[in-house]
């Protein structure tokens, strides 16, 4: 799992056979392209130009759905296939996926009956794989589930089971399991050019080593675009005239203390001022509130939440709350940009086939692949599709998706959720046992927080973190959970990191001083 490992395979491909696949970005779409390929036994390699999920995959509402929403709209077949999705992934990442109980509060006296068919209707696209039934609810029993819902005006209730996870810790453990299957996967390396032979078919990449700043050619049959709401740069690498794909749209959340809901249950929001659905979600002993829908120019790695955004939240929330979140109240504040499709035409001017309405997934006449839209809980079926084009496009030997039953990383069933290790799975006795070798490692990092030294130590050995922002971003969630305290954090983790990675004490000071900045936009002044 070491980065240097991972680079020298890279290097030492250049002598060897191309690579069957080269997968460009490293969130939830080209990670579980990677696990695909590789385990359907294809030579893969995956380059990310940041951390694993740094993007849009670390930044998502933490649902494992079918989109009751979709359902609102009439669009039965994208909610069945996420629900079916659903299932699946709840079968093979039982660590990190979790049943959740949500509950919409009724306020007006049809809105009861209303939602029981709508979320009947939604158990029933679950079929077998549906992970409990929807069931009205007494005014009684909604207050004893959220103790802190607005009970002004309420008349009663529905409930419904969906899923619940940890995203970017899914994102390292597919990350680990393609290395499993045999494949190379790559942090803080950026696909800069797109090599071309003279029939102007794609040939291989040039990909700048971020961290060592040398720059390596790999040559490669199928080159896959999985760069979320980047995937027109790469486009654009490919064809100077290629039309855009994709249209971003920022969604917030903020993150405020447990209490807020008073219990283990999320509520739902069925429409929003704007018309849309809302969540509080209990999420690592927070709720997190949210989403929004603002449609941006940006394409960043680090977008903004706007004021407008937050105030939305916060008034949306208390109306629903009996316990009203205020600014002073928020722990954390993230954003994140959807790569929504851009208009279909465009893809159809650009004479690309069109695959899905879920997702949009394109071979372009030189022969790149290129996929994005879709979501968390649908990566694996977007994977498969992509293989499957690609088999079809680029005529390579068939071999059969095996993923639909394959445990991921980490798999184990049952995990003890009283105890913060669960997330790691099976790995979890791993890090106990690091904690026994050296007990500094089983002290915490922050008195307001459960993680320990140890999971530090765990990020750089097992899980190719190579800033303080992958550690306290992405392997253990403490930006999310407390961005003040994170920041506080930064110091012990750079101290730790520097000794495991080699570095001085410039580089302890540097990733401070970076981790601070970042961090300083995850809270409110
Ligand atoms: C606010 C919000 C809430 C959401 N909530 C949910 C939810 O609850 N449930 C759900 O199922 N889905 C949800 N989604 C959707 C889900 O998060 C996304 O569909 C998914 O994360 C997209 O993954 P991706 O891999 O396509 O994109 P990304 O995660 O953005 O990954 C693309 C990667 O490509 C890399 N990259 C770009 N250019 C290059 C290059 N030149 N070389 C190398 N790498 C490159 C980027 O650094 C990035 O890491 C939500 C999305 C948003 C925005």
């Amino acid at each position: 799992m070491k980065r240097a490992y991972q680079i020298n395979q890279l290097k030492k491909s250049n002598s060897g056979t191309p690579w069957d696949f080269i997968i460009i970005g490293g969130g939830a779409t080209g990670l579980g392209i990677a696990v695909d390929a590789a385990s359907r036994g294809y030579k893969t390699v995956l380059l990310e130009q940041a951390d694993f999920a740094k993007a849009t995959s670390s930044r998502s509402t933490k649902l494992v759905h079918g989109g009751v929403r979709y359902l609102q709209k009439g669009d039965v077949a994208l909610v069945r296939e996420a629900l079916r999705e659903r299932g699946y992934l709840n079968r093979n990442a039982p660590h990190l996926v979790k049943n959740q109980r949500f509950i919409i509060g009724n306020y007006k006296w049809w809105e009861k009956p209303f939602y029981t068919i709508g979320l009947t209707l939604y158990d029933i696209l679950a079929g077998r794989m549906g992970l409990g039934h929807s069931l009205p609810m007494s005014k009684k029993e909604v207050i004893r589930h959220i103790p802190k819902i607005e009970q002004n005006k309420l008349k009663g209730g529905v409930s419904y089971q969906d899923g619940q996870f940890d995203d970017s810790r899914l994102a390292i453990n597919l990350m680990q399991t393609a290395i499993s299957y045999g494949a190379t996967v790559v942090n803080y390396a950026k696909v800069s050019k797109l090599t071309k032979n003279d029939q102007g078919k794609i040939t291989g990449v040039i990909v700048d080593n971020l961290i060592e700043g040398d720059s390596i050619e790999l040559t490669g049959n199928c080159i896959v675009n999985a760069t979320g709401i980047f995937v027109d740069d790469i486009i654009k690498m490919d064809n100077p005239e290629g039309k855009p794909m994709v249209r971003p749209s920022q969604g917030v959340h903020v993150v405020v203390d447990k209490s807020f809901l008073g219990g283990d249950d999320a509520i739902m929001i069925p429409k929003t001022s704007d018309g849309r659905v809302m969540f509080g979600v209990p999420w690592h002993n927070r709720v997190i509130l949210g989403t929004t829908d603002t449609p941006v120019k940006d394409f960043v790695l680090e977008p903004k939440a706007r004021e407008e955004e937050v105030d939305f939240i916060l008034e949306t929330a208390g109306r629903y709350l009996s316990k009203k979140p205020q600014r002073k109240d928020v722990l954390c504040v993230f954003a994140g940009l959807r790569p929504l499709a851009a208009p279909q035409k465009h893809a159809e001017e650009a004479k690309t086939k069109e695959i899905s309405r879920s997702h949009k997934l394109l071979a372009s006449d030189s022969g790149l692949i290129t996929i994005t839209g879709g979501k968390w809980t649908t990566y694996r079926i977007m994977a498969e599709e992509t293989i499957d084009l690609a088999i079809k496009t680029k005529k390579l030997p068939f071999k059969p998706c095996i993923t639909r039953n394959l445990k991921i990383h980490g798999y184990q069933k049952n995990p003890d959720r009283n105890n913060h290790l669960y997330i790691y799975g099976s790995d979890q006795t791993e890090i106990t046992s690091l904690q026994k070798k050296n007990e500094s490692y089983a002290k915490k990092l922050h008195k307001n927080l459960d993680f320990t030294l140890a999971e530090v130590v765990w990020a750089v050995q097992k899980e190719m973190a190579c800033t303080v922002d992958d550690v306290l971003a992405r392997r253990v969630r403490a930006l999310y959970m407390d961005a003040k305290a994170s920041i506080e954090m930064a110091p012990i983790v750079a101290s730790i990191m520097a000794k495991e990675l080699q570095k001085d004490n410039n580089w302890e000071n540097e990733q401070v001083k970076e981790y601070t900045q970042i961090a300083n936009e995850y809270f409110l002044s």
